[in-house]
């Protein structure tokens, strides 16, 4: 694999690629847009490497080739992935996320993007999809840890959404409206 192209725009004004275009059910379809960091393609072209640079912390990212959509809250490898195919028309694209620092010790977490993953990608995207649809927005903070709530670190709302906000969410949890949501970003082990 030698490296083919670094920040790869699509769907970005000025952008030679076009937006990613999924489509999901019903005729229904997302278009997403992004910058790859760099895609390494074989000389043969058969197959891509798609590379996002990550300096933080590995750990949200472990456990990518069990749940290749991290319970529907890390999409950008799927999308990554089809641009790139988009772009080269290989057969076959394999995406990582790329701890480069002596920290993570240059490690890499991703998958090669088969049925299994896609199926995985769509499905989670359909259940988003249908909750906004639904005007279905729960406030969900996630555990809580020493600097706070999981999901609330960087949400807007942190200064209104009440105190007891993890108690509220367990009661809403099993709401009817909220099941496919529920089965998604909260599977039964
Ligand atoms: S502050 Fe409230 S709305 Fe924002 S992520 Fe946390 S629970 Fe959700």
């Amino acid at each position: 694999m030698v490296p083919a192209e670094v920040e790869l725009s699509f769907g970005v004004r000025g952008a030679a690629q076009p937006a990613v275009v999924v489509e999901i059910a019903d005729g229904r379809a997302v278009a997403f847009r992004g910058r790859i960091d760099r895609v390494d393609r074989a000389p043969d072209g058969t197959h891509l490497l798609v590379l996002d640079y990550k300096s933080g912390s590995r750990n949200p990212y472990r456990g990518l080739t069990t749940d290749p959509v991290k319970r529907g809250r890390a999409l950008q490898l799927p999308v990554y992935g089809i641009a790139a195919q988009q772009r080269f028309g290989a057969a076959s694209v394999a995406g990582y996320y790329w701890f480069a620092t002596e920290r993570w010790s240059y490690e890499r977490e991703g998958f090669p993007l088969g049925e299994r993953e896609l199926a995985t990608f769509r499905h989670a995207l359909v259940v988003i999809i249908e909750g906004i649809e639904r005007g279905l927005f729960p406030a969900r903070p996630g555990e809580r840890r020493n600097d706070g709530f999981e999901n609330c670190q960087i949400c807007p709302y942190d200064r209104v959404c009440p105190r007891d906000r993890s108690r509220a969410w367990q009661r809403k949890r099993r709401a009817p409206e909220l099941r496919d949501f529920l089965d998604l970003a909260e599977p039964e082990d």
